[in-house]
């Protein structure tokens, strides 16, 4: 069974169609990852899975259950865009906190805290951290209740390179594991690192493959240079 299942989704905004018809699915085990440009409707298309995004048409089954379904609440971790940690606790309180809400204890909390690298840190209230410090602490409180399917929008952002790749080691170790994880970014750079590529353009799908397909069907090994030669060759078809 597929991990995510979208079909024919329209999203609306205001008076923009932000997601234009989109279907594809997600495997499971995997690490899939949603690259495209700002704007392009990553976290529109994140919030639609995790249930929150009000759809103008089409669905989004996870784990075989309507998004959003109270069924998988402890079963999907979502980390938004903004960090979302409650800045007047410290770490390890709000990894207690979340650990609480999904049924778990002391150690789970304290176990994802290592894992995003913020032991030392545990200590500390979290509006005194850095913006990468609170990027994390916001993962550590989704990794806390071991969810199967994992939502991180722009998980990487504002991150140090190192970290960059140690959180990237960890995604894979996740799946490994058997969790499906749905990474955004519109860093191409990472496109790389994913098992499977959602290239998004302006709400719009142009590619749903591997990286190692996507270089092929763009003839070059750049992913950067096969995404762009893929928006050309989609304009040239519009016009
Ligand atoms: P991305 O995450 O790829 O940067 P978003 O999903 O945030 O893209 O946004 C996609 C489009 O939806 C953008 O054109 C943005 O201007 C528009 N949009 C985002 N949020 C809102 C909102 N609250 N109201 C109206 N339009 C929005
Ligand atoms: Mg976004």
């Amino acid at each position: 069974m597929n991990a995510v299942t979208v079909t024919d989704l329209v999203v609306d905004r205001g008076k923009r169609r932000v997601l234009d018809g989109l279907s594809f699915t997600v495997p499971p085990g995997q690490v899939t990852g949603l690259l495209g440009p700002s704007g392009s409707g990553k976290s529109t298309l994140l919030r639609a899975v995790v249930g929150v995004q009000v759809v103008r048409s089409g669905g989004v089954t996870v784990l075989g259950e309507p998004a959003g379904s109270p069924a998988l609440r402890s079963r999907v971790g979502y980390v938004t865009q903004a960090p979302s940690v409650y800045a007047d606790l410290t770490v390890r309180e709000n990894a207690r906190y979340f650990a609480a809400l999904y049924g778990r204890g002391a150690k789970e909390a304290d176990a994802a805290l290592a894992a995003v690298g913020l032991a030392g840190a545990a200590g500390q209230l979290v509006e005194n951290l850095s913006g990468g410090q609170r990027g994390r602490a916001s993962l550590a409180c989704a990794l806390v209740g071991d969810p199967e399917v994992l939502v991180l929008d722009e998980p990487t952002v504002g991150l140090d390179p190192v970290l960059r790749v140690e959180l990237w080691a960890r995604f894979h170790a996740l799946a490994a594991a058997g969790a499906t994880l749905l990474v955004s970014s519109h860093v191409m750079d990472e496109a790389a690192r994913c098992d499977r590529l959602l290239l998004l353009r302006d709400g719009a799908l142009l590619a749903d493959a591997t990286p190692a397909e996507v270089r092929a069907e763009a003839g070059t090994d750049d992913l950067e240079d096969a995404f762009l030669r893929l928006i050309r060759a989609r304009e040239e078809v519009a016009a």
